[in-house]
Formats: C-alpha cells, structure tokens, sequence
C-alpha cells in the first residue's frame, strides 16, 4: 500500500503570498478560500517510515499539521522522516531541508547531480550540523524503503518521480514541475494510478497581470493547465489525476470560475493541504 499526504499544495510564495494582494491572495486573508502552505508531499508504504518529496520552507508547519510524521513516544529525539527527494533546487523545494537541521544522523536526500550541484550552498550551511548524505536518483526502479520503488522521469531543469508498490504493482506519478511534455512523461503519466501533476499556472501571461513584466509560465518552467496540461490529463486513463503546486494567481483556486470547471469536467482534482491519497 502507498500511502501519500498532500502536505502543501501552492506554489512558491504560498497561498496568500505575503506581498500578494491578487484576488485570491486576498479572499484567502479574508477567510472567503482557504490559506495553502508551499508545495511538498510525504510518501509511505507502511505509515511509519515517511518520506518527503520537496522540502518546503512551510515544513515544520506542515509537521505539526500531521501527527503522522511528529516524533514518536520512544525516545526523546526522533522523526518517522527517513529521507527527502528532490525534484528541483528551487528555494520554496530546498529550504525545508535547512530547517530539520537539529536531526541527529545525516539527513538522506535523493537528488539529480544538478540539484545536489546547486544546493552546494545548504550543504555547507548543514556541514556544522546534521550534513547531508546524498544520493543518486535513477530513470529505473530502485527502491525506497520496503517494498516501495521509486524512479525518474528527466524533465528540462527538473524531475518527476514514480512511485511503485511492488506487491500490489500500484503506482503514483508526482510531477510538480513540468516544462515540457516529454514522451517519457507521457509514458509515465499512462502507467500510472494517480497523477499528481504541475498545476502552478492556469495560462501562460498569468504572472505578468499582477507583477508587470513578470516571465511567462513556460519562462519558468511551468507548462499552463490551459493550452498546455488540461486537454492530455483530460484522457489519461489515471484514476485520480490532481492538479498541485498551484501558484495563488491561478483561477481555479477560486470557487465558481469558469477555469475551475473546466478543471472539474475535466475529471482532475485540485489539491488541497491534507488531502490523504490511498493506493
Ligand atoms: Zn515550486
Ligand atoms: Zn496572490
């Protein structure tokens, strides 16, 4: 069984933002939509080791949001987190790392050499405590912990991971960065049972209405839900495909847009912090 915990669902900046004043930034201040933290997810296969895909800065938060993954009663210093995984070296993805720095034994992160390359600057910061035991990640099935693997769709200045249990052969797709629809993310999008995918903008100039020459979702990296994600997840054949690491700007947080119904007839869900997906 893959158990996984939708830990935070916005983009960086986080919903609201703190120097965002767009239309859901403030509906989320004034209580009208509800307040998301900065996109991560915990992955298990057997409730007691967890592991974290991103670490946002919103993880101690996020932490005693979930009793899951606090401490255990058996001694007075200890985490059911055995690891993290990497998709990008984005702050809002890497900074968390730097606030489990009071862990004891080495803080084991999976990483493409790229990121691990980039974040030579937390390495250094955590040297003077827990440090970093990196490892390598890899386009085939490896395991993770138990009977869960895990392995690697290359994507441009980013990674998805798919995640398999090996007894039931149930997979999951997390992909919360995707610039490109690549053949082999498409592949891994239609062997997998749930997809959780990048949902940070819902169009291209998005950005640039708040922030006035602000780079263009692709820019970023970020492939838009409309023209870009919605019609290919539209007919993935996924039983549960979830639109997350959705930036404040984008339409479909609020109830009632005609983007977040098309979204919905689409047959996608859109995450929300502590949403608990079973496979
Ligand atoms: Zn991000
Ligand atoms: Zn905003």
């Amino acid at each position: 069984m893959i158990r996984i915990q939708i830990l935070g669902s916005a983009a960086g900046g986080g919903l609201p933002q703190w120097n965002c004043a767009c239309a859901n930034c403030v509906a989320a201040r004034t209580g009208k939509i509800t307040p998301q933290t900065q996109s991560s997810i915990a992955i298990s296969g057997d409730s007691q080791r967890w592991f974290l895909i991103n670490a946002s800065p919103d993880l101690p938060r996020q932490i005693e949001s979930l009793p899951r993954l606090q401490p255990g009663h058996q001694s007075a210093r200890n985490s059911p987190i055995a690891g993290v995984l990497l998709t990008n070296p984005d702050i809002d993805h890497a900074l968390g790392l730097l606030l489990l720095r009071q862990q004891e034994p080495p803080l084991v992160v999976y990483a493409a050499d790229e990121t691990q390359a980039a974040l030579e600057w937390i390495d250094s910061v955590l040297a003077k405590f827990s440090r970093i035991e990196w490892r390598k990640i890899t386009a085939e099935f490896q395991s993770l912990s138990g009977r869960i693997g895990f392995r690697t769709i290359e994507l441009p200045g980013s990674v998805a991971f798919q995640f398999r249990d090996d007894t039931s052969g149930a997979t999951a797709l997390f992909a919360p960065s995707v610039g490109e629809l690549t053949d082999e993310l498409r592949d891994a999008v239609h062997t997998s049972d749930v997809v959780l995918f990048d949902g940070t903008f819902w169009s291209d100039d998005e950005l640039a209405a708040v922030r006035p020459g602000a780079r263009s979702a692709r820019e970023m990296n970020h492939l838009p839900i409309r023209d870009g994600s919605l019609d290919f997840l539209r007919q993935s054949p996924a039983r549960r495909k979830i639109y997350t690491h959705i930036n404040n700007t984008n339409p479909i947080l609020m109830p009632g847009t005609r983007e977040r119904a098309q979204v919905e007839q689409a047959g996608i869900e859109i995450a929300r912090d502590g949403l608990e997906i079973v496979l």
